[in-house]
């Protein structure tokens, strides 16, 4: 059976993005996705253009997912988010924590993830499927990895259908992870999420905070091509392919990738993968 990939953007904030946005949904079509999704910003920062972006991909006829975080929000304006997205045909939510945007001291009424996916359970029953977020290397706040585990069994039992992990490069970890979920009776699919890398020194700080481990053998090979971007994308897709065959191959369910609103590392690693 051939494995499901995803793909993940953000809502562009220009015209010009939007734009860019349709022309990149039209090339990786062709990947046959099952499902695009798209990314929700801190405290519902980016509510109006996620909702615009998650329309227009339903009315090309794919099968959208927008991803909502409850940190900062209150019960009520979920609910509201929640009929919007039932009103608009929407079937899929990726169920998020989120984290506080600076300078906003106000948690509101959700502190962890669980208790938003409870609360979409509670409100609307089967009618979404949701997907809750995983974390391979821990996330960065865990205070260890065993509470960490803990937190996304958490997320499963109150209702989740899949997750999707943040992005990595040490395939061990997952299979360790997956392992140790599957060991506490978590049975549903975790698809490893993929961030094609483009450039390595935005991915560097990038990983650092969000607590992904670029193993040193992948950072010293991409400083020592220094701003040499061919080199860097050559060998970035080299180890992503290598990823993701390794993950398929030890039984990966599927792919979910981050293509940060480009085609072209997403669709070539595809090609390779066969
Ligand atoms: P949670 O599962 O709630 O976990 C957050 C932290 O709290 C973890 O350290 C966990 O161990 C801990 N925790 C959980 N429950 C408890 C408890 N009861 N007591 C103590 N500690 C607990 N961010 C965005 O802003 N917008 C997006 O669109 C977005 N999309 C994402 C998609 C994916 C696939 C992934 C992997 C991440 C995404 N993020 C996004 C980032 C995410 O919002 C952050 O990683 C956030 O810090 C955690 O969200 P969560 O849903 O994993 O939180």
């Amino acid at each position: 059976m051939k494995p499901e990939i995803s793909i993940e953007f953000f809502p562009p904030q220009t015209p010009e993005g939007i734009e860019k946005l349709r022309k990149v949904r039209g090339e990786l079509a062709s990947l046959n996705p099952q499902f695009f999704s798209v990314t929700y910003g801190a405290g519902g920062s980016t509510r109006e253009r996620t909702f615009a972006v998650v329309k227009e991909i339903a009315a090309e006829g794919f099968d959208a997912a927008p991803h909502l975080s409850c940190i900062g929000s209150t019960r009520e304006s979920i609910r509201e988010i929640l009929a919007e997205y039932n009103e608009a045909g929407i079937k899929r939510i990726v169920a998020l924590r989120g984290d506080l945007p600076s300078g906003m001291a106000e948690t509101g009424e959700f502190r962890y993830a669980n208790e938003l996916v409870e609360f979409i359970r509670a409100e609307t029953g089967n009618h979404f499927s949701l997907e809750v977020a995983a974390y391979p290397e821990w996330h960065p706040q865990a205070r260890s990895p065993k509470d960490d585990l803990d937190a996304f069994v958490r997320k499963v039992k109150a209702g989740a259908n899949s997750a999707i992990t943040q992005y990595f490069y040490n395939a061990d970890a997952y299979f360790h992870f997956v392992d140790e979920a599957k060991a506490r009776g978590v049975d549903i699919p975790i698809i490893p999420g993929i961030m094609p890398i483009a450039g390595f020194t935005k991915l560097a700080r990038f990983s650092d905070a969000c607590g992904a481990d670029i193993p040193r053998w992948m950072r010293k090979k991409f400083e020592s091509f220094g701003d040499d971007s061919d080199s860097i994308r050559a060998f970035g897709l080299d180890v992503v392919t290598e990823l993701c065959e390794r993950l398929l191959k030890g039984g990966a369910p599927g792919l979910h990738f981050y293509c940060m609103n480009q085609s072209a590392l997403t669709t070539e690693i595809c090609r390779r993968l066969g």
